[in-house]
């Protein structure tokens, strides 16, 4: 039976969801943006490289999706209704809940009144743009990487710097990392690693290992959720990502569903999933799998996933391609240099292709799951010799 499908949130989990789930039933789409934004790119936007927005109506061109232009301020569980920051209650039979995540800049003081985020690209972008000086990028996470080489190598006039509490990209294989560390150095960015940050000032930062001065500094440190699911009454974790269950349904209420970063997904094999691109788009596509078959009265399966690689771009011509066990543990083959940045760049064009062929015939997304003969740390085939590449850029494989 056609059911009104309310997706609340068009990032890549809630457009993913709402393309795929218009295929049998009718959706409005909720968000205050009127464009998607690509925020795996966001980094670029603060090097000076333009809007990484695509209008949400071009994405739904065709498909039966209405788009809302405003926020979801309330949500009365019991009645099935969403209120909006206009005034508006949209009434549902099912409701997506894809509202994302942003950097937190509660945690530090300072932080929220003299640091940027990547949310304020554009701003950062306009205040780096012909000045000069030294921006301090804080976070040694795959964010807080890409954050500092991107500003190293672009940001004319200004020096980088990258202050981190433990070693940049810690989640990476030992080349992984060796490789992020010699690209932050190879662009002139200095690193401070096993470095706390106590307080973000007007002229740069407090440390537990004293003060470092900065001119700009971008806080890239943690991720908050927005608090809608707690205060709606969903049942959430201690960092307010609501619970969901084997089939990304709220273990509080069943007809919502919740996906991407705003939801705690775990899956066989892995546990608890991180906030990524990589799985915000499995788990919109795959609620949508879920409605359409509750509707035909059918048992869905479990949600199965499995992690294939983590990208880290260090500038255009640059990048670490790690690939990953199906936990997202390191495995030690990593990529690195040209090739990287090739893939990395492909990988990154790939979302948005898969977002259109998703508008254009729903269905179509695929993403990797663990083959069920295989067991989740099963090791990648050996592999027969490394690749040089005739360039010098190097195709690291081995420890
Ligand atoms: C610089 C950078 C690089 C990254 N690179 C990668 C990468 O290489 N690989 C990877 O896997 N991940 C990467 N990520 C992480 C990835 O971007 C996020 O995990 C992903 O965007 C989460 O998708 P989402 O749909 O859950 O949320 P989002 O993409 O954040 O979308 C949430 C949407 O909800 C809307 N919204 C918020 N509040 C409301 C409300 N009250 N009412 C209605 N709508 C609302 C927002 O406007 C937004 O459109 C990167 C992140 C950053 C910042």
């Amino acid at each position: 039976m056609k059911q009104h499908i309310v997706v609340i949130g068009a990032g890549y989990a809630g457009l993913t969801a709402a393309l795929r789930v218009s295929r049998r039933h009718r959706v409005t789409l909720i968000d205050p943006k009127t464009e998607f934004s690509e925020r795996i790119r966001l980094h670029e936007v603060a090097a000076g490289r333009g809007s990484t927005g695509v209008p949400l109506r071009e994405l739904v061109a065709g498909r039966d999706i209405s788009t809302v232009t405003a926020r979801a301020v309330a949500i009365d569980l019991d009645g099935r209704s969403v209120s909006l920051d206009d005034g508006t209650v949209v009434g549902y039979d099912r409701l997506v809940y894809a509202l994302g995540s942003r950097t937190d800049t509660a945690s530090v003081p300072g932080a929220a009144d003299h640091a940027y985020t990547v949310e304020r690209a554009g701003e950062l972008s306009a205040r780096l743009a012909g000045g000069d000086g030294t921006v301090a990028a804080v976070g040694g996470g795959l964010t807080g990487i890409e954050v500092a080489a991107e500003l190293a190598e672009s940001a004319a006039g200004w020096k980088t710097c990258l202050v981190t509490g433990q070693e940049p990209g810690a989640g990476l294989s030992p080349a992984g990392r060796r490789h992020v560390t010699a690209a932050l150095e190879r662009l002139g960015a200095r690193i401070h690693a096993d470095t706390r940050v106590t307080a973000v000032h007007p002229h740069g930062l407090s440390t537990d290992r004293g003060e470092i001065p900065a001119d700009v500094v971008v806080w890239t440190a943690t991720l908050t959720v927005p608090s809608l699911a707690a205060e709606a009454g969903l049942a959430v974790d201690a960092r307010g990502r609501a619970l969901v269950d084997a089939t990304l349904r709220s273990s509080s209420h069943p007809d919502v569903f919740v996906v991407g970063d705003a939801a705690r997904v775990s899956a066989p094999g892995i546990g608890e999933l991180r906030m990524a691109c990589a799985t915000a788009m499995p788990t919109g596509a795959y609620a949508a799998e879920v409605i359409d078959a509750l509707s035909r009265g059918r048992q869905p399966a479990p949600f199965r996933f499995r992690y294939l690689a983590q990208c880290v771009s260090l500038g255009r011509n640059d990048a670490v391609i790690q690939a990953v066990r199906a936990d997202d543990s390191p495995h030690h083959l990593v990529i690195t240099g040209r090739p990287a940045a090739r893939i990395n760049e492909w990988i990154n064009r790939y979302t948005l292709g898969a977002l259109n062929a998703e508008r254009r015939r729903p269905g179509t997304y695929r993403w990797a799951k663990p083959l069920r003969t295989t067991a989740p740390n099963a090791p990648l085939p050996p592999l027969r010799k490394p690749v040089e590449e005739p360039s010098g850029r190097r195709v690291l494989f081995g420890k």
